[in-house]
């Protein structure tokens, strides 16, 4: 894509131009820069200047007389919420991949102008504000820029209104007129049961809400938030469970995050990394609310949700990660762990578990225990409703900005508020946010007419161990402290040899060795480390403790009531 960036009215003698580092809405550091090339930069009376790198990621431009244009190229061919993809189907553009910018204009507004591709009759489809013409948008600063993602291609729309408000479905698929309005008709009840939550919609600042749906062979799954607009992509007709969570989850987001939103993430850094401790808020309860959101909009069965739910409470209470690090912890690995990519070797399998899931597992415990204590008067809806009118509703004194951004005490102290018990609030965020503690689950679940039980009861279990069968049976993931096998102190790269006296010859095999055996049996392995050592110990075999929530069958008044408060379509 050939790109053209004029800064007029310049006062520094030096323009810094950059390519961004982080792009909104994801955490990890990005090199968008290397795709660029072919870069030149003129002056303002046309002539070429020299410029300079002061880092990997920006050229500086001197001697510019007032005013640069800087022209370039940049690749990209990556369907999805963070990267550009270009080809002849489309131009899909996150800002930051695409767009560069300059050091200190942040409050300058900015026109943008698509040209239309030889032959092409593409429309742009944008949270950006419409200019004078239908190639030609606007954004106010460079933060809402930055921030709006653009679809330039044969875009189909759908629209739905509710109550004052407009949203835009803008799609880029293979599939028929009838698919997008099924689509379209099922994003609407989405949309309808969230905005009960909040009780009202945020202000879209472009007239309206646009999803930016990209269903295409070639693209990556991936949902994005954006303020007035989120990009979903996805590879191929997938189940539309899969599809509508990501619906729920990304919408849930235009006010748990982009508007309700922690300290560390405002403003936007396009230099580095933004950094917060409330991620398992921003982004843990929000993954909470896509199933329930699916369940109350009757997108979604209760065998389903309670599979959504298994999901989170089996993680939190059996993940290794959740013993080592606290979800505030957790938070802060974003920058590492969203979409990073990593070269050496990391213990995360041990102590990682992600904010989307510890915080997705913390929402349902905070909404059963809100509504235990209050016999369902009190809920997570209430609470995320009372963090809109503090820290969300009053908006930004800038386009794009959030005034009043919350930190973990607003969040504890807004509880407090919710509950109308500080001592609950403040126990619950020592234990759970803070500390390393697991709720009260199956109690909790017991009350809504749910069980929470080990899947397989009286099956033996040595470890989630992963072999690989080529290059002998060689153990492929990191061994976790919490599984039987621990403590005969096999290894990442060791191959296993015999187990029970049987040679192992594939992962079949081991499965096959465990599943003659109950818990509590003591069986032999030999193996060979990494140093080409042989080694034999003894493990004890425990029960698998995968855990499962199912719905009992037999669930009294009392549950079924309680159940249908939390589950029911909001009126
Ligand atoms: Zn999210």
């Amino acid at each position: 894509m050939q790109v053209d960036v004029t800064f007029p009215d310049l006062t520094e003698p030096t323009l810094e131009l950059r390519m961004s580092r982080a792009s909104p809405g994801r955490y990890s550091l990005h090199d968008f820069a290397k795709n660029v090339y072919d870069v030149h930069a003129y002056g303002k009376n046309g002539h070429e200047l020299e410029t300079t790198r002061p880092d990997p990621y920006g050229w500086n431009a001197s001697g510019h007389g007032g005013a640069v244009t800087v022209k370039y190229k940049v690749y990209g061919d990556r369907v999805d919420g963070t990267y550009l993809a270009v080809d002849t189907t489309h131009a899909h553009i996150n800002m930051p991949a695409a767009l560069m910018w300059a050091h200190g204009l942040d409050d300058r507004p900015t026109t943008v102008t698509f040209e239309q591709p030889a032959g092409m009759h593409w429309q742009v489809a944008t949270q950006l504000h419409r200019g004078a013409d239908a190639l030609e948008f606007t954004a106010p600063n460079l933060q809402y820029l930055m921030d709006s993602p653009v679809e330039f291609g044969p875009v189909t729309m759908r629209q739905f209104v509710v109550g004052s408000r407009t949203f835009r479905l803008a799609l880029h698929h293979a599939g028929s007129d009838a698919d997008a309005d099924a689509l379209a008709k099922d994003a609407e009840k989405i949309v309808r049961q969230e905005g009960t939550i909040y009780g009202e919609y945020p202000e879209f600042e472009p007239g309206y809400y646009t999803f930016l749906i990209d269903h295409l062979p070639y693209a990556e799954g991936d949902g994005m938030e954006h303020r007035n607009s989120t990009v979903i992509t996805s590879s191929s007709a997938v189940g539309r469970t899969q599809l509508y969570d990501t619906v729920a989850h990304e919408f849930f987001h235009c006010w748990n995050v982009e508007r309700i939103r922690p300290s560390g993430l405002e403003p936007f850094d396009f230099d580095r990394a933004n950094l917060t401790d409330s991620l398992w808020l921003a982004e843990g309860f929000t993954q909470y609310y896509g199933p329930l959101t699916l369940q109350r909009a009757g997108l979604a069965d209760l065998a389903s949700t309670a599979q959504a739910l298994t999901r989170l409470v089996d993680a939190v209470i059996n993940d290794p990660g959740r013993r080592v690090r606290s979800a505030a912890d957790m938070s802060r690995m974003a920058p590492f762990i969203d979409g990073g990519r990593v070269s050496d070797r990391t213990n995360w399998a041990n102590t990682i578990l992600s904010y989307y899931t510890l915080g997705g597992a913390i929402a349902a415990a905070l909404d059963l225990a809100l509504r235990d204590r209050t016999d369902s008067r009190v809920s997570l809806d209430d609470y995320m409703r009372a963090m809109w009118h503090a820290y969300g509703k009053p908006g930004g004194s800038r386009e794009g900005y959030v005034d009043r951004p919350y930190t973990i005490a607003d969040a504890e102290e807004t509880l407090a508020t919710v509950s109308g018990d500080r001592a609950f609030a403040h126990d619950f965020f020592a234990k759970y946010i803070e500390g390393r503690e697991v709720a009260d689950y199956p109690r909790l679940l017991a009350r809504a007419g749910f069980a929470l039980r080990k899947r397989h009861a009286g099956r033996a279990w040595l470890g989630d161990l992963q072999v690989q069968s080529h290059d002998g049976v060689r153990v492929r993931t990191l061994v976790a402290p919490s599984w039987p096998v621990y403590a005969s102190g096999l290894e990442q790269d060791d191959a296993v040899r015999e187990l029970d006296g049987q040679r192992i010859a594939n992962e079949n095999d081991v499965s096959a060795v465990v599943g003659r055996h109950r818990p509590g049996d003591r069986i032999g392995i030999a193996f060979v480390d990494r140093t080409g050592r042989t080694k034999t110990a003894t493990i004890t075999l425990a029960e698998n403790p995968e855990l499962e929530i199912v719905p009992v069958d037999s669930s009294t008044e009392a549950q079924k009531k309680f159940r249908a408060a939390w589950l029911n379509p909001r009126p």
